[in-house]
């Protein structure tokens, strides 16, 4: 047996088997680029479900976390720590909102956000106890909280863990009339992905954040974006509602905010709802420690000065264009923003995963999304000769799987 089954099978036996990993072990990365226990190049075109905007073990973020870790690392938040200042100044800034309370995962922010939300309902909306409602998508997905799978509609992310979480009204995504008729004088929040990812990169019709925006503020009911995978540039704006030349009333950000090397998220509002927040009301042991606040505040400047989110809206028009025109039976649809590109594979000809293992061989590492869609979505800090070769790399792979 080779090495690399080998070490698949021993991990088999002490790592739940709560995901299903391409047959590849990777022991290196750098750059766009990561290697395999036995030497393998590959393309990361996955970034770790979008966490790896700044590319793997980018020099500047590793000088920064190296010499924030031997000052100060993880003070917590009984004290002030010099790092989490700036850090917040910066994100509040570039969300255009005010407040920021600082956590690690995507989860972990999205259930920060339900509850500012809920609170925010009772004590500034005047909603009566405990009858708060939170209007979301269908395939949405925020994460694997029980709460937050309490409004999944994926079986597969339900199914066994009930009884689930109250309070949550699900519409079709893209659709600003479902969620009209939707809201009542209970609704304190829209939460919404500005484009749906783990769903298979859906974006929705033109004008439909817009039309949510003007609906929100007209019945007095808080927009909250999910922009853990849209945001930071990865889809060509440093923030995907301003595609739509929207504000948000709140957001929530992670992944490429901890520069792909540590869990830093955050939930960021306007401040008369994070003002719901009292001291012993939240918080996390980790989050807006010094060490990933360090980091946080130089992955967000390195966006602005490496031009990263640049990159991504012309990069990702390179990507998209290359895919379109490959022709092959086995490709139903090709879609993006930035560089966030998903290929809809037709699955009544050959299975996602099948094409994603295909990719695999020819250098090129990537993971379906709901079965169907195959997502390209590499480190900001590529370079053009590398969107090219991938392309190319795409179309090899396809054409084998014929
Ligand atoms: N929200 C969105 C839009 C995501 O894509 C994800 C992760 O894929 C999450 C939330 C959950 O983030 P985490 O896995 O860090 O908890």
């Amino acid at each position: 047996m080779n090495k690399m089954q080998d070490w698949i099978n021993r991990e088999a036996q002490v790592c739940a088997a709560n995901y299903h990993p391409l047959s590849v072990v990777l022991e290196k990365g750098e750059g766009v680029w990561v290697w395999d226990i036995l030497g393998n190049r590959y393309l990361d075109m996955m970034s770790a479900y979008s966490a790896v905007s700044h590319g793997h073990a980018n020099p500047q973020l590793l000088k920064v976390l190296s010499e924030q870790a031997a000052r100060l690392s993880v003070p917590s938040r009984a004290f002030h720590s010099q790092a989490l200042l700036p850090f917040l100044e910066k994100l509040c800034h570039l969300a255009g909102l005010d407040m920021a309370l600082p956590m690690n995962t995507g989860a972990e922010a999205i259930e920060t956000a339900l509850k500012a939300a809920r609170r925010w309902g009772y004590e500034k909306k005047g909603i009566p106890s405990n009858v708060a409602e939170i209007i979301v998508a269908q395939d949405n997905f925020h994460g694997r909280t029980i709460s937050i799978i309490s409004f999944s509609t994926d079986d597969g992310y339900r199914s066994g863990f009930g009884p689930f979480t109250p309070g949550f009204k699900v519409v079709p995504f893209g659709d600003a009339t479902a969620i009209e008729q939707a809201i009542t004088p209970n609704t304190c929040a829209v939460l919404l992905e500005p484009m749906q990812g783990e769903a298979g990169i859906k974006i929705p019709p033109a004008g439909f954040l817009k039309a949510v925006s003007g609906l929100c503020q007209k019945k007095n009911v808080l927009l909250i974006l999910d922009e853990i995978q849209t945001g930071l540039g990865r889809t060509g704006k440093m923030f995907a509602f301003q595609h739509e030349g929207v504000q948000p009333d709140a957001i929530v950000v992670g992944k490429a905010l901890g520069g792909g090397l540590l869990p830093v998220s955050a939930f960021v509002a306007r401040r008369d709802v994070m003002s719901v927040f009292n001291p012993g009301s939240h918080g996390s042991t980790f989050g807006g420690n010094a060490l990933a606040s360090a980091v946080g505040l130089e992955a967000l400047r390195l966006l602005e000065s490496d031009g990263l989110v640049e990159r991504s809206a012309d990069l990702g028009e390179r990507l998209l264009k290359g895919l379109k025109e490959i022709q092959s039976p086995l490709v139903k649809d090709v879609r993006g923003k930035g560089l966030w590109v998903g290929l809809e594979i037709d699955t009544q000809k050959i299975s996602a995963r099948t094409v994603c293992e295909a990719l695999m061989h020819q250098g090129i590492l990537s993971k379906e999304a709901h079965d169907t869609v195959i997502r390209f979505a590499p480190p900001l800090v590529i370079q053009e000769s590398e969107i090219d070769w991938a392309i190319e790399k795409i179309k090899d792979a396809l054409t084998t799987c014929l």
